[in-house]
C-alpha cells in the first residue's frame, strides 16, 4: 500500500488504489482525476478551490469540515471529529486536529486529520495538530505525519505522537514549503521507534 501513496508537498497527498484519493491537495501541476478529496481545515495551504477545481469529476465526493466546506463548490460532505462516513467503498473517520499550545488552530475550529483504510491498511493524516491525548486511541497502520513545527508538532513533538501510537510506517509532511527543513523530517526519523520514510515530493 505503501507504493500507491504519492507525496506532492507540504500536506498534500494522493492514494492511487482501487479509487483515487486526494488529501488536502495544493499546488497541483495539474493531476488525475479524484474519487474523493478529503481537506482537513480551511486553511489556505490545506483547502484551496482552485487546485480541487483541477481534479474535479461530475462524481468526485469532497469530504471537508463545516468550516471549509463554504469555500468549496461539487459535492461537498462534512465530517467532525469522531464522525465515520463511508464514501464510494471506502471506509474515512475523522479525527481531532488541533493546538494544544498554541493558537492557529484552536480546538472549537474542528478541524480534523482523516483515517482512511484502503485496501485494508489504515491511513491516518494527521492534519495539522500538536501531539494531543486523543491520539492514544488511533489505531493506524501508515501515518503522514506534520514535523515542521510552528503551526503543527515538531519534530520532537511528532516523534513523541508516532511513538505513542506506532504505525508501521510514519511519512513526515508539513515541511519543505512555508515551514521546516529536511532536517526536521530526519530528526524526526531518528527519534521516532516505527519505521520512518522520508518521501520526496511529486509534481
Ligand atoms: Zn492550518
Ligand atoms: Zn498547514
Amino acid at each position: 500500500m505503501l507504493e500507491s501513496i504519492k507525496w506532492l508537498g507540504h500536506a498534500s497527498f494522493v492514494i492511487k488504489a482501487e479509487k483515487v484519493i486526494y488529501i488536502d491537495p495544493w499546488k497541483l501541476k495539474d493531476g488525475e482525476p479524484a474519487d474523493i478529496i478529503l481537506i482537513t481545515h480551511d486553511h489556505y495551504d490545506h483547502c484551496c478551490p482552485e487546485d480541487v477545481q483541477k481534479i474535479l469529476k461530475p462524481d468526485t465526493v469532497i469530504v471537508t469540515t463545516p468550516n471549509a466546506a463554504g469555500k468549496l463548490k461539487g459535492n461537498v460532505k462534512t465530517m467532525k471529529p469522531g464522525d465515520k462516513l463511508t464514501v464510494e467503498g471506502v471506509p474515512i473517520e475523522a479525527v481531532h486536529a488541533y493546538n494544544a499550545r498554541k493558537q492557529f488552530h484552536p480546538k472549537k475550529e474542528m478541524g480534523v486529520g482523516y483515517i482512511v483504510t484502503v485496501g485494508g491498511t489504515r491511513i491516518y493524516h494527521l492534519g495539522d495538530t500538536d501531539f494531543i491525548p486523543e491520539m492514544q486511541n488511533i489505531k493506524a497502520d501508515i501515518a503522514l505525519v506534520p514535523v515542521g513545527g510552528t503551526y503543527t508538532m515538531d519534530a520532537d513533538e511528532a516523534a513523541n505522537a508516532v511513538n505513542t501510537f506506532m504505525p508501521k510506517v510514519a511519512i513526515p509532511m508539513h515541511w519543505g514549503e512555508i515551514v521546516g527543513s529536511e532536517k526536521d523530517a530526519q530528526r524526526f526519523k531518528e527519534l521516532a521507534r516505527c519505521e520512518v520514510k522520508i518521501l520526496t515530493p511529486e509534481k
